[in-house]
């Protein structure tokens, strides 16, 4: 198993010379920041062909990165840690929907058309499927290709072009040429046999094996022949398999920088009823799946599983903000009252939705808190009732609204006093603690004010 190069491996390849151009202090410094991959080779210019040679494999990410779909828009790999904790896990699970050849036309146009036009919308972000499966249980390759075409026209999406035969993936990977879709090669021998054809038409290959020295073997294979757009499908019979399998390669990619199984992955989620296709498709957005194949349109898994990849693939170290300003719920006017809360997006859209479902038409004042929510903010000092004047008074709030209600969150009650004292005029009202309870506050206070 290779393994990575310690800092001093790596200075004995670099110049010597200290000069300070790659911004460390010395050759040393920044050999320790390569093995800690917080620094790019590139960024010494005085690099030799054979430390390029050498450290160039070594300071790519554990994970391949590969940029699929048209336009390149869509990356996997690039991963670098094994606990979301630790850093971050950089390039989301992509979901995909399969299609078969042997459905009917009409069920087929609708699995597009579904595909297509599904968009989740949650705490700011449009969530969408990425790909489209086309698995040919048929014996007819033309009928195959053309669906194949179908579905990266109709639903906009690369596809995945699954089949037992090499030779009808072929007349597939022509027909969607350039839109950096999948070839989902189903045995080692077809591997090596489809290898030209996804160089021509520039796209990738998800390779498979009995087992994983197999896959290693392969891969090994046609990384050493120059083939590098390489997925990883496992062969596993259980989840519990699979699970242990996803783990085993990312580890040893990670841990010991094995390049080998250092490649995104592809999961064809099958075979059993809805839960435990769920079930199948949760292991993977949490435990290292690349793409994530489901069989059959429903937007109600669609929706749990996007909301669940959303929560596991956000930096937890970077808060998801929505722009501090004043926004209008409902038909807000210069008479409709004004709420505050956090610029946290989690917060925002709660508070949001909480009033928009009160039937009432208001605004939300959002400074900014740097993507705390309330508590966090209040304790942080961000979210005190001389920081909330002080943006009111930025964005001019008094020329914006007539009404002088101002209604702020419950949890910071202790802020009404020095919020009154800083704007004068304003009737400061102190709202419930939760999101939950705004619907009914709002009917109470409000409507009957
Ligand atoms: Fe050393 Fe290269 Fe950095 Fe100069 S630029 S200090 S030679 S690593």
């Amino acid at each position: 198993m290779a393994t990575k190069l310690s800092g001093l491996q790596i200075q004995k390849l670099l110049p010597k010379t200290n000069c300070k151009e790659c911004g460390s202090n010395t050759c040393l410094a920044f050999a320790m920041k390569l093995a800690a991959q917080k620094a790019e080779l590139s960024e010494c210019p005085y690099a030799s062909e054979e430390a390029k040679a050498i450290l160039g494999a070594a300071a790519e990410p554990p994970v391949a990165s590969i940029l699929l779909g048209p336009g390149k828009t869509l990356k996997l790999g690039d991963e670098t840690v094994l606990y979301r904790h630790e850093k971050t896990f950089a390039n989301r699970t992509l979901l995909a929907v399969n299609v078969n050849d042997t459905d009917a036309p009409a069920d087929r146009d609708r699995i597009l058309a579904s595909i297509r036009d599904y968009v989740l919308e949650r705490v700011g972000e449009t969530l969408a499927v990425e790909f489209v499966a086309v698995t040919q249980r048929g014996k007819d390759r033309d009928a195959f290709a053309n669906l194949a075409k179908q579905a990266l026209d109709t639903a906009g999406r690369p596809v995945l072009l699954r089949s037992a035969d090499p030779a009808a993936l072929a007349a597939a990977a022509a027909k969607v040429k350039g839109s950096r879709s999948v070839i989902v090669a189903p045995s080692p021998e077809a591997a090596r046999e489809l290898r030209a054809v996804a160089v021509e038409n520039n796209l990738a290959m998800s390779v498979t094996a009995p087992d994983l020295d197999g896959l290693v073997k392969l891969t090994t294979e046609l990384r050493d022949g120059g083939f590098k757009d390489i997925l990883l499908q496992f062969q596993a019979h259980s989840l519990a398999e699979q699970f242990q399998t996803n783990t085993v390669a990312r580890r040893a990619a990670i841990k010991g920088a094995y390049k080998p199984l250092g490649y995104a992955t592809v999961c064809f989620v099958e075979g059993g009823d809805r839960l435990t296709e769920t079930a199948a498709a949760v292991n993977e957005i949490c435990k290292y799946g690349g793409i994530c194949v489901l069989p059959s349109f429903d937007p109600a898994q669609l929706a749990a599983l996007m909301t669940l990849r959303l929560n596991i693939y956000t930096d937890p170290q970077k808060p998801i903000q929505v722009e501090p300003k004043l926004y209008p719920i409902g038909e807000a006017t210069a008479g409709s009252p004004v709420f505050v809360t956090t610029n946290f997006s989690l917060t925002y859209f709660i508070v949001s939705g909480e009033i928009e479902n009160s039937g009432a038409s208001a605004w939300l004042l959002v400074p900014e808190c740097e993507g705390m929510s309330v508590l966090t903010a209040w304790a942080a000092g961000k979210f005190s009732g001389a920081s909330i004047a002080k943006f009111a008074r930025e964005i001019e709030l008094d020329k914006q609204v007539q009404c002088r209600d101002m209604i702020i969150p419950g949890y910071v009650a202790q802020i009404s006093g020095e919020l009154e004292e800083s704007m004068p005029g304003w009737n400061i009202i102190v709202g419930p603690q939760e999101a939950a309870d705004l619907e009914s506050f709002v009917k109470a206070r409000l409507k009957s004010a």
